[in-house]
């Protein structure tokens, strides 16, 4: 490839950590490479957007690690014919990536000012298969459906039954189950014939998932 066209030497180091650190899924790895990281996260910050860590997002909120969002993907397992609903939209990096994996994406926040910034956002990256809803994950709207996919960025103490009752059969979800100021357990919860099973995978931290649509912007 000409010297022109070489990617930056973060966006290099970017991918090859993800894959150091157990990534294999190629198309996960692709969709990382495809999305921009440094547009999801705030002026300052611009200089670390391709270092493996979280960052502060506007509303006290945090944009994931790389390394966690591209986990959580991989173990979605997601196919192009899906419909997936994401609990947590936040700087809507982690919906551009699952718009390149899946056929549609319902991305639910219940701040308005991060709801109205990821979606403009996704609408200049193009991300045309990505609605963003401002709504509460806890009350997801009857006509909202069933999705094939649950991905939930925020922490939960319980995964509400109402919740893992919204996935198809053969669905998949995935959520950050635990204590609000402390480390939590991703559990991995697949709707198989025999019911729900549950799989605890590996420790993480988000900020909490809180009811409600927030008083504050
Ligand atoms: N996925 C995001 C990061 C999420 S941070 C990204 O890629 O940037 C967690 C987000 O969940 C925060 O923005 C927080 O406001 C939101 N959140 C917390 N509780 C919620 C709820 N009940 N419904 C919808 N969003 C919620």
């Amino acid at each position: 490839m000409p010297a022109a066209e070489k990617p930056p030497p973060e966006k290099m180091m970017f991918q090859l950590n993800l894959r150091r650190r157990g990534i294999s899924d190629q198309a996960v790895l692709r969709a990382m490479e495809a999305v921009p990281r440094d547009f999801f996260v705030q002026a300052q910050d611009r200089g670390d957007a391709f270092r493996d860590t979280a960052l502060g997002i506007a509303c006290g909120q945090t944009i994931s690690q790389p390394f966690v969002v591209a986990y959580m993907t991989e173990q979605l397992q997601l196919k192009p014919d899906h419909r997936v609903l994401e609990i947590g939209t936040g700087s809507g990096y982690q919906a551009a990536i699952l718009s390149k994996l899946c056929r549609q994406v319902l991305t639910i926040e219940r701040f308005r000012t991060l709801a109205d910034s990821a979606r403009a956002r996704l609408g200049q990256l193009r991300c045309d298969n990505v609605e963003v809803l401002l709504g509460d994950g806890f009350d997801i709207p009857a006509g909202a459906g069933q999705f094939d996919r649950i991905i939930v960025t925020a922490a939960m103490v319980e995964i509400p039954d109402g919740l893992s009752g919204r996935l198809e059969p053969g669905g998949i979800l995935i959520a950050p189950v635990g204590p609000h100021n402390g480390t939590q357990v991703l559990i991995r919860v697949a709707r198989t014939d025999a019911g729900l099973e549950r799989k605890e995978l590996v420790d993480v931290r988000f900020v909490p998932a809180l009811p409600g649509i927030a008083r504050e912007l």
